[in-house]
C-alpha cells in the first residue's frame, strides 16, 4: 500500500524522455529512468485503497481496465517504498514472466484504473515495474531456474511472440520438454520485429531468450510450421501443441492506384528496418528507406506511430499520419469514466518527434484516402483524400460521410498502410481443421484455450485478434496451465 497519506504528500512524476531532436538521431531507447529515491517516493503514493482495481484486469467496452496479468501492484509498490527490492521482484515474477517487456511497452491499463486516478493523478506503476525487473537483472538475482525433474512429456509451441514465450516458459517450469518453432530468423514475434528498437531494445528480448534456453527450452528459427514442417507432424511428435502464431494478416486499402510502387504494409517496413539494423546497423541497405521522402502513414494507431518514428530516423523530408476517426477529447468524456481505459488525446513518441521537427502533430483526423496517383515509372507520387464526418444512418449506425468540396492532393513518395490486422494467417489452422470464430481467429474459449482438436491449444493474438503484449503473456501463461492439466490430469501452474 505504500504510505497511506503518500498520495496527498507527493505528486505523480514520470522520468521523462530524451529530447525528441536528439533521440531521432539514433535507434536507442528514448525513455529516461528514475533513481531509487524517486521511485520509492512514487511507490509511496499507493494509497491502501481497499479494492485495487489496478490488478483486476478485465475488459470494459472492449478495452483493458486493470492489469491483464493481475500483477500484485499494491504489494510491490509497498515493498519498493520500503526499499525491499528483492522481495518486490519475487512478488512481480509470480504473475508476469516478462516485466522487462511490459515495463517498457505496456499502455498501462493499470494506471487508467488506479484509485488515486479517480480524482487525481494515478500511481507511476509501469515505471516501478520496469525498475524492479531491471534491478533484478543488474543485481544478478535473475538466474536460470531449470526444473528439477522432467515429466517426459513433449510440447511444441508454434510462434515465439510473448504468448508463445510465456507458454513455453511456464510449461518448462512444469517439467515438460518444450520446443518453440518460429519462421523468422530471430525469436520474439512482434517484440523483436514489430515494436521498434527505440521502444524496446532488442537486447532485452535476446537476454530473455538466452535465459529460457539455459533453462532448457529449445528454439527452432527459420522454420514455418505448415511449410517447412507439417503441423500434423508436430502433433505426431509431441504430446500437445500450442498455437501462438499471432494475428498478422494486415488490413489492405483496395483503392485506385494501390499497386503502385512505394506503397507498403507497415509491418514490411518495420520488420525489414529492425532486421537490417540488427544485422548490419543498416549497412546492408536491406530495408525500405524513407530518407528524403514525403511519407504518408495511413492509420493513427500505435503501428502508425512506429512508422512515423522510424521514418524520422531515416531522415524523411516530411511525414503525415492519417486517422479516419475524429480527434479524441483532451479529457475523459462522460461515456468513458474511470476505471475504463482513458480514450483521450495523447501525443505519443512518434508524433512528439514529428512535432519537434516540423512544428506540429503529424496527424490529420477524419480523413479518408480516395486514390493513389503514380508517375511515369509506376511509382506513387500523390495521394487524394476527402474529409469525412461520422453520422448515424437510418438504422442508427455510425458511418463516414464525405464532406463535399473537401478533396485534397498530398504529394508523397512513400506510403505505409497501418490500418490494423484482420486475423491470423490460416495455413496451420486449415491444415489441422482448427475451428475459427466469426473474426477468423482460432476458436478456443478464454480461460480454457483448447481448440476443437485434441491436444491443440491456441493463445495470444491468434485466439483473441491483434491486442497487447500483456494480454499475450496472460493467455500464454493460462494456456500453459490448461495444457499442463491436459497432460498430467492436474496442475500447479497459476
Ligand atoms: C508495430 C506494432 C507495434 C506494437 N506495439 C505494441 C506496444 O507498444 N505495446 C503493446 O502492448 N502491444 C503492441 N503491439 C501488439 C503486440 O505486439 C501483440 O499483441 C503481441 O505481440 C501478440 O503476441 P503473440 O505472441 O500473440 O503474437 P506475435 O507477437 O505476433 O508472434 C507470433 C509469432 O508467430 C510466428 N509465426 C506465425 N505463424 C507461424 C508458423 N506457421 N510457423 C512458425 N512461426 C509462425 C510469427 O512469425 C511471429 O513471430 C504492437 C503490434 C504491432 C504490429
Ligand atoms: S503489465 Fe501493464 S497493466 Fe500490468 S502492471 Fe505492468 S504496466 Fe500495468
Amino acid at each position: 500500500m505504500g504510505r497511506p497519506t503518500g498520495f496527498m504528500e507527493y505528486k505523480r512524476e514520470l522520468p521523462g524522455d530524451r529530447s525528441p531532436l536528439e533521440r531521432i538521431k539514433d535507434w536507442e531507447e528514448f525513455h529516461h529512468h528514475f533513481d531509487e529515491e524517486k521511485l520509492r517516493t512514487q511507490g509511496a503514493r499507493c494509497m491502501d485503497c481497499g479494492i485495487p482495481f489496478c490488478h483486476s484486469g478485465t475488459l470494459i467496452n472492449g478495452m483493458a481496465s486493470g492489469c491483464p496479468v493481475n500483477n500484485l501492484i499494491p504489494e510491490w509498490n509497498d515493498l519498493v517504498y520500503r526499499g525491499l527490492w528483492r522481495e518486490a521482484l519475487d512478488r512481480l515474477m509470480r504473475t508476469n514472466n516478462f516485466p522487462e517487456f511490459t515495463g517498457r511497452v505496456c499502455p498501462a491499463p493499470c494506471e487508467g484504473s488506479c484509485t488515486v486516478g479517480l480524482n487525481g493523478d494515478p500511481v507511476t506503476i509501469k515505471e516501478i515495474e520496469r525498475e524492479i525487473i531491471d534491478r533484478g537483472f543488474r543485481e544478478g538475482w535473475i538466474r536460470p531456474e531449470p526444473p528439477e525433474t522432467r515429466t517426459g512429456k513433449k510440447v511444441a509451441v508454434v510462434g515465439s511472440g510473448p504468448a508463445g514465450l510465456a507458454a513455453a516458459s511456464q510449461l518448462n517450469k512444469a517439467g515438460h520438454t518444450v520446443t518453440v518453432y518460429e519462421r523468422a530468423d530471430r525469436i520474439g514475434g512482434l517484440l523483436m520485429y514489430g515494436i521498434p528498437n527505440m521502444k524496446l531494445d532488442k537486447n532485452y528480448v535476446q537476454r530473455r531468450v538466452d535465459l529460457m534456453t539455459s533453462e532448457g527450452v529449445t528454439f527452432v528459427t527459420n522454420t514455418e510450421v505448415g511449410k517447412d514442417i507439417s503441423a500434423k507432424q508436430l502433433i505426431a511428435d509431441n504430446d500437445a501443441v500450442i498455437l501462438a502464431g499471432g494475428a498478422t494478416k494486415p488490413r489492405d486499402l483496395p483503392t485506385e492506384g494501390r499497386n503502385l510502387k512505394g506503397i507498403h504494409f507497415a509491418m514490411e517496413f518495420l520488420h525489414k528496418n529492425t532486421k537490417s539494423l540488427l544485422d548490419s546497423q543498416h549497412a546492408d541497405g536491406e530495408y525500405i528507406t524513407a530518407k528524403g521522402k514525403d511519407v504518408i502513414v495511413i492509420g493513427g494507431g500505435d503501428t502508425g506511430t512506429d512508422c512515423v518514428g522510424t521514418s524520422l530516423r531515416h531522415g524523411c523530408n516530411s511525414v503525415t499520419q492519417f486517422e479516419i476517426m475524429g480527434r479524441p477529447s483532451d479529457n475523459r468524456l462522460a461515456n468513458n469514466p474511470w476505471p475504463q481505459f482513458p480514450r483521450v488525446y495523447k501525443l505519443d513518441y512518434g508524433q512528439e518527434e514529428a512535432a519537434a521537427v516540423y512544428g506540429s502533430d503529424p496527424r490529420t483526423y477524419s480523413i479518408m484516402t480516395k486514390r493513389f496517383v503514380g508517375d511515369e515509372n509506376g511509382h506513387v507520387k500523390e495521394l487524394h483524400t476527402v474529409e469525412i464526418e461520422w453520422k448515424k444512418d437510418e438504422n442508427g449506425r455510425f458511418g463516414p460521410v464525405e464532406v463535399p468540396g473537401s478533396e485534397k492532393v498530398w504529394p508523397c513518395q512513400l506510403v505505409m498502410l497501418a490500418m490494423g490486422f484482420l486475423g491470423p494467417e490460416e495455413t496451420v489452422l486449415k491444415e489441422l481443421a482448427v475451428e475459427q470464430d466469426e473474426r477468423s481467429n482460432a476458436k478456443a474459449e478464454y480461460g480454457k484455450y483448447a481448440t476443437n482438436i485434441e491436444g491443440v491449444f491456441a493463445a495470444g493474438d491468434m485466439r483473441r485478434g491483434q491486442s497487447l503484449v500483456v494480454w499475450a503473456i496472460n493467455e500464454g501463461r493460462e494456456a500453459a496451465r490448461e495444457c499442463d492439466r491436459y497432460l498430467m490430469g492436474t496442475t500447479q501452474l497459476p
